[in-house]
C-alpha cells in the first residue's frame, strides 16, 4: 500500500486544480518558505477526516478554503482526493486502488466519498484503523509534533503504539460492544420494572377471570332454565285453551 496521487483544488494555497503523482518510494517536496509544502500534508490530514482546525493550522474549518489573493478571487469550496494503491489489500477493500475524497463548501456543507461513493466520516476512519494512516495515526507528523510525542502524556504515546500494534480496531469494537452492553443493561432494568408491574396486576386479574368464568356458567344455566320455563308455560296455556274450547 502506498500513496499514489493526490488531487487538490481550492484547498489552502492551491487555487488551481493540481495533481501530484507519487511513486512507490520516498518523495521529498522542496520549495521556498510559505510555498505550500506543509499544505500538502494538511490536505492529506484533512481528507482523512481531520476535524480540528488547529491541527490544520487554521482558526476555523472554513480557513482551509482558498481565501483569495490581491489578484485572485476566493474559492467557494475546497476539494482533496487521495488515491492509495491497495494491491496488497492492506486496506479492507476489494479494490486495487482506493480513492478517498472530501469536499467542503463555504456554506458549511460537506461530503466524503470512497471510490466515488458518498460515505460517512466513520467509514473512512474504519477503513484506516490500524494502518497508521488515519488522522490519529503516526504517518503524518507535523512541525513540532515530534517534541509533543516525546514530552506528551504516556496515554497519548500509548495511542500511537496501539495504532502501530494494530489493536485500535479491536479497542474501538470493544468500546462499541461495551456501550451496547450498557444500553442492553438499561433495557433489562426497564423490562424488569414492567414485569414487576405486570406481576402486581396478575392477582386481581386472576380473581376477575374466575368471576367471569362463574358468570358465563350461570348465564348458560339461566338460558337453559328460561327455555324450560317457556316450554312448561306454553304447555299450561295450551291446556287452558283446550279446556276453554
Ligand atoms: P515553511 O517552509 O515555512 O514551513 P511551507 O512551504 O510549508 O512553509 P505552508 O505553511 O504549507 O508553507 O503554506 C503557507 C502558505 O499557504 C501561506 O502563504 C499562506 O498564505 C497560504 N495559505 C494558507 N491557507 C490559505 C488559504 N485558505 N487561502 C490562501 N492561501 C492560504
Amino acid at each position: 500500500m502506498y500513496l499514489k496521487s493526490i488531487e487538490i483544488h481550492g484547498f489552502k494555497s492551491f487555487a488551481d486544480r493540481i495533481k501530484l503523482d507519487f511513486k512507490n518510494g520516498i518523495t521529498g517536496i522542496v520549495g521556498p518558505n510559505g510555498s505550500g509544502k506543509s499544505n500538502v500534508a494538511d490536505a492529506v490530514r484533512w481528507v482523512l477526516g481531520e476535524q480540528s482546525a488547529r491541527q490544520l493550522r487554521g482558526a476555523s474549518m472554513q480557513d482551509v478554503i482558498f481565501s483569495g489573493t490581491e489578484i485572485r478571487k476566493p474559492m467557494g469550496y475546497a476539494y482533496v482526493s487521495i488515491c492509495i494503491d491497495n494491491e496488497d489489500r492492506a486496506l479492507a477493500a476489494e479494490y486495487d486502488e482506493v480513492t478517498v475524497t472530501r469536499r467542503v463548501y463555504r456554506s458549511g456543507e460537506s461530503d466524503y466519498l470512497i471510490n466515488g461513493n458518498e460515505c460517512r466520516l466513520r467509514d473512512i476512519n474504519e477503513l484506516f484503523y490500524d494502518t497508521g494512516i488515519g488522522k490519529e495515526g503516526y504517518s503524518i507528523i507535523g512541525q513540532g509534533q515530534i517534541d509533543k510525542i516525546l514530552s506528551g502524556r504516556p496515554e497519548d504515546r500509548r495511542e500511537l503504539f496501539d495504532e502501530a500494534a494494530g489493536i485500535v480496531k479491536f479497542k474501538k469494537r470493544k468500546d462499541t460492544a461495551l456501550k451496547k452492553l450498557e444500553s442492553e443493561k438499561n433495557n433489562l432494568i426497564r423490562l424488569n420494572d414492567i414485569l414487576s408491574e405486570v406481576e402486581r396486576q396478575v392477582g386481581p386479574l386472576e380473581k376477575q377471570s374466575e368471576a367471569a368464568k362463574v358468570y358465563l356458567k350461570k348465564k348458560e344455566e339461566l338460558k337453559e332454565l328460561d327455555a324450560n320455563v317457556f316450554i312448561i308455560e306454553s304447555e299450561r296455556y295450551e291446556k287452558q285453551i283446550n279446556e276453554l274450547n
